[in-house]
């Protein structure tokens, strides 16, 4: 086992590492590819996304009848769809200034209806490059055990398309479609939200913040058990910056070393009966 300082040392070098490779990964084909994708969904205002969530709250990939049928998909019949308000915009003639943009005015809203990917059906959607395949390393009972040590109840469940976990406060949700390291990163990934997010100063991160620091987190104690994630590429899809990755350091570092440190007393505890047995 190393000492505090060697594992201090030790994040801050796979955090340097997760900077570079997610800059890369900010040009690579595959999250392009996906960012091309996504650019056809409408991007919703706050009240929006509030009506969103509050007639769907599990709704992760939201669209309009029409988009949906371009997509190749279409929506379940019975399905009840999302009421969100749509702005009817007019342009205002020009006056004599000839260099001015013709302005844009808003006269009045109307409701338009928006369904979630879970009420369609058709064409698979492309999925987001994010998910970490291979064998865990017989890490995931170890994880398990360090949700159940924090009070962190786990379930697992098959989620909808990119959406692999979600943390609740006391209670985390896998996908249970997932390999097993995806199974441990995506743990780590909401154990971190758990650890950081959950306190009274919640709403103080922006969301693109707290899914650098979680995913960061997962990163740095995956790659301390010689587990390689797809967070590079995560990182990359929410646009995370350099600055918005060291900016989570101290907070990253104290949360990943306190998560490493669990899991290798676990690990340390569970090998004497193994030896004992094989003896
Ligand atoms: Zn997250």
């Amino acid at each position: 086992m190393m000492n505090a300082k060697e594992l201090t040392s030790e994040i801050e070098q796979h955090l340097k590492d997760l900077v570079a490779r997610t800059q890369a990964a900010k040009a690579s084909k595959e999250v392009l590819e996906y960012l091309r994708f996504m650019a056809k969904f409408h991007r919703y205002s706050f009240h929006n996304t509030l009506s969103i969530w509050l007639h769907c709250p599990h709704a992760t990939q939201v669209a309009g009848y029409a988009t949906w049928k371009r997509l190749g998909r279409f929506v379940k019949k019975g399905e009840r769809g999302i009421p969100i308000l749509a702005p009817c915009v007019v342009r205002k003639a020009v006056t004599n200034d000839e260099n001015a943009e013709p302005e844009e005015q808003v006269v009045c809203f109307k409701v338009v209806y928006v369904f979630d990917v879970s009420q369609t059906d058709g064409k698979p959607l492309p999925e987001a490059p994010i998910t970490t395949a291979g064998d865990g390393k017989g890490l995931l009972p170890v994880v398990e055990s360090v949700a159940c040590e924090m009070g962190i109840e786990i379930s697992y469940k098959p989620l909808q398309g990119s959406h692999h976990g979600t943390s609740f406060g006391g209670r985390i949700e896998i996908d249970e479609r997932l390999d097993e390291a995806g199974k441990v990163s995506v743990m780590l990934h909401e154990l971190a939200h758990e650890l950081l997010h959950r306190g009274p100063d919640r709403n103080e991160t922006s969301r693109e913040q707290k899914e650098t620091e979680a995913e960061a987190v997962s990163f740095i104690v995956c790659s301390h058990f010689g587990i390689e994630t797809a967070a590079p590429n995560y990182l990359a899809l929410w646009d995370a910056t350099e600055e918005a990755i060291t900016q989570a350091l101290q907070r990253v570092q104290k949360t990943a070393a306190q998560i490493i440190d669990k899991m290798e007393k676990i690990i340390a505890s569970a090998a004497p009966a193994r030896e004992s047995m094989a003896s």
